[in-house]
């Protein structure tokens, strides 16, 4: 490990791995993993007024608008523990949230920022997604065929019982995907040109995804 700056964005389909890759690359830097999700439901729990707003775009699977998207990230940012780096999982979803993004940080073509797209297939996807179950009290989320909790239906770090996230139901999982599409993917091309860009095959164990991960950010630029 050295102690350069990084900076890694992770693009992807909802329930492409991003948030498990994310952790384990944030662990293994010893930087914040700042998801965007996490921070909307935290706020949406704790009654706040950000949570009140962003909830009914959620629920439904859509996309909470762009300002407040920037605003929280422009927040976060200017938090000291993010000066040796930062990973970002699930912004920017959009091309206006990547603008932002840009005017608040520079271009990230000569600079160290990596952008990561995970892709796994749609088929995949879908049984990911409909077999999540989710702590709502840690935010630690379990597979019912492939990551189980301990005892059945209960959090292993502190006994909350397990739920699936409205989000994570047939109709917005649907909308979520096509948002996605929509919204999400032409980040692709848009970092292609102007980051250093790799793609990622997902549809593979967790630690297999994770050794290209690794390689992708310490590769060559
Ligand atoms: P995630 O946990 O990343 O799948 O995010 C869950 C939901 O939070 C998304 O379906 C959106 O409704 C909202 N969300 C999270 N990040 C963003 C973002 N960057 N832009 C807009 N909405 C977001």
């Amino acid at each position: 490990m050295s102690d350069e700056t990084r900076r890694v964005i992770f693009l992807g389909p909802p329930g492409a791995g991003k948030g498990t890759q994310a952790a384990r690359l944030a662990s293994h830097y010893g930087i914040p993993r700042i998801s965007t999700g996490d921070i909307l439901r935290e706020a949406i729990a704790r009654g706040t007024a950000l949570g009140r707003q962003a909830e009914p775009w959620m629920e439904q699977g859509g996309l909470v608008p762009d300002e407040l998207l920037i605003g929280i990230i422009r927040e976060r940012l200017l938090q000291p523990d993010c000066d040796p780096g930062y990973i970002l999982d699930g912004f920017p979803r959009t091309i206006v949230q990547a603008e932002g993004f840009e005017s608040m940080v520079g271009s990230g073509r000569a600079s160290d920022l990596v952008v990561l797209s995970v892709q796994v297939p749609h088929d995949e996807l879908l049984k990911r997604l409909s077999g999540r179950r989710w702590c709502p009290s840690c935010q630690a989320t379990y597979h019912i065929d492939n990551s189980r909790p301990r005892v059945d239906a209960q959090c292993d770090r502190d006994g909350t019982p397990l739920i699936q996230r409205e989000d994570d139901k047939e109709a917005a999982v649907a909308r979520r995907l096509t948002e996605y599409e929509k919204q999400t993917a032409p980040l692709i091309d848009y970092y292609r040109q102007r980051a250093r860009f790799r793609a990622i095959d997902g549809d593979r164990s967790v630690e297999t995804v994770f050794q290209d991960v690794q390689q992708a950010v310490e590769g060559e630029a």
